[in-house]
């Protein structure tokens, strides 16, 4: 019962009466006769729609409510756009795309990053470049320019270690952690809000928190209220929060999934949480599991391993080619580069991944492991050749990627911003 006189169950408050609530709490004079404040999902609205910071406070669960590690998710917004706006502050609040050149809208890469006011005309990471022009030809394009996003990371990246007893970067602009001096869920949200002003302090650019017991309660809630979004579930209040959500909000659930969900009419996460385990692994195999797993707010895999671990490169060919030689170069050249970065850290690895997108855009991706790591450049060739020769049967190429992983690194190494470039 949240039953503190003249505090009803849903009441906006400041940050301050927030800290104030916790302050008093935590110190046993707030509520009186020993009763405890009751916390449950604490939602910081976007800067945007109201600049003071406001929460939500429901009903729901205790405060100090502990049971487990506390899981921060840090995730920079629209990283290399909010870097590129930092260095150019005239841009700010004007729709700024990263990515390749549109030229003129015959340019034949794709969005990398785009600041939220381009968003707002629907463009988005991963979009072909000419789309993006025409959605917004008067955004302004900008080259990506990673050496400085990765010193940018790199910076970021120290400051989340300064505040953690552990920390998992998983991308160049995402990390777990595992704050310190977090004892409870109360305690979270000053912690969260020091690394947030850090953040901005030190880099100019702003990140949104998500707080939880696991990872992917953690990860879902920091993109719950983007930009400069604070959003901290309490174990007792996961189910309640992830419920409503779009089962595409869980990692790992794409499109593809999604619709075959979609088509068992299961839709959200609180209907993939009820749905019979049995009846997922029908479906989906052991993947069937891990999504009901996660559905229910419990993570997979045990954290150190929750990184992505690899390192990839693509090239979008000025003109679609058709010489198969020709693409073998661009294929076997981004293999040696990868080659190289790997070789600088002394990992070596399993797996060769080749992707291939044609000039009708289809695209394939076709994988290759080797029966034990190696980082031999000759036999990294020759995987990328044997790949190539069983795909390229005919029409022009528009694309080729190379992606290497299952690095046989010390599971305690972080991973670094190099897997990502
Ligand atoms: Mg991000």
């Amino acid at each position: 019962m949240f039953d503190y006189p003249g505090i009803p169950d849903h009441q906006i408050i400041t940050p301050s009466l927030l800290r104030a609530y916790h302050h008093r709490s935590t110190n046993n004079t707030f509520i009186p006769n020993g009763k405890t404040i009751y916390v449950a999902v604490l939602l910081r609205y976007s800067t945007r729609e109201s600049p003071e910071p406001t929460f939500t406070i429901r009903k729901g669960t205790h405060m100090t409510e502990q049971s487990g590690p506390i899981f921060f998710h840090v995730d920079m917004d629209s990283f290399y756009a909010s870097v590129e706006i930092r260095e150019r502050p005239l841009l700010a609040g004007k729709p700024v795309v990263v990515g390749a050149d549109p030229e003129g809208g015959q340019g034949r890469g794709v969005v990398s990053t785009c600041s939220y006011e381009a968003r707002s005309f629907g463009i988005h990471s991963g979009m072909p470049i000419s789309q993006a022009y025409r959605l917004c030809p008067y955004a302004t394009y900008l080259p990506v320019r990673m050496p400085l996003y990765s010193q940018v990371s790199g910076n970021i990246m120290a400051l989340l270690n300064r505040h953690s007893t552990e920390c998992w970067q998983v991308s160049i602009d995402e990390a777990y952690l595992v704050p310190s001096g977090v004892d409870d869920y109360g305690a979270a949200l000053p912690v969260a809000e020091k690394i947030q002003h850090d953040v901005v302090a030190a880099e100019g650019i702003t990140c949104s928190i998500g707080v939880g017991p696991s990872r992917v309660v953690a990860k879902i809630a920091s993109g719950y209220q983007k930009p400069a979004g604070l959003t901290i579930v309490t174990p007792g209040e996961t189910a309640r929060f992830l419920a409503p959500l779009p089962v595409g909000k869980i990692p790992g659930i794409g499109g593809k999934t999604a619709a075959e969900l979609q088509i068992a009419g299961i839709e959200t996460i609180g209907q993939l949480a009820e749905c019979d385990v049995q009846q997922l692994m029908e479906w989906f195999g052991r993947w069937g599991i891990a999504m009901h797993e996660l559905s229910l707010g419990r993570d997979i895999r045990p954290p150190r391993q929750g990184g992505q671990k690899s390192l990839g490169r693509e090239v979008t060919f000025a003109e679609d080619l058709d010489d198969r030689e020709q693409v073998c170069t661009a294929a076997t050249d981004l293999a040696g580069i990868l080659h190289e970065h790997l070789a600088a850290r002394s990992l070596r690895f399993r797996t060769v991944t080749l992707k291939v997108r044609f000039a009708n855009f289809r695209t394939i991706t076709r994988a290759f492991s080797f029966p034990r790591f190696t980082d031999d450049p000759g036999a990294l060739q020759q995987a990328v050749r044997m790949l190539l020769d069983a795909v390229l049967t005919g029409p022009k190429v528009r694309l080729v990627g190379i992606r290497l992983s299952a690095f046989d690194c010390d599971e305690s190494r972080q991973t670094t911003i190099g897997d990502y470039l």
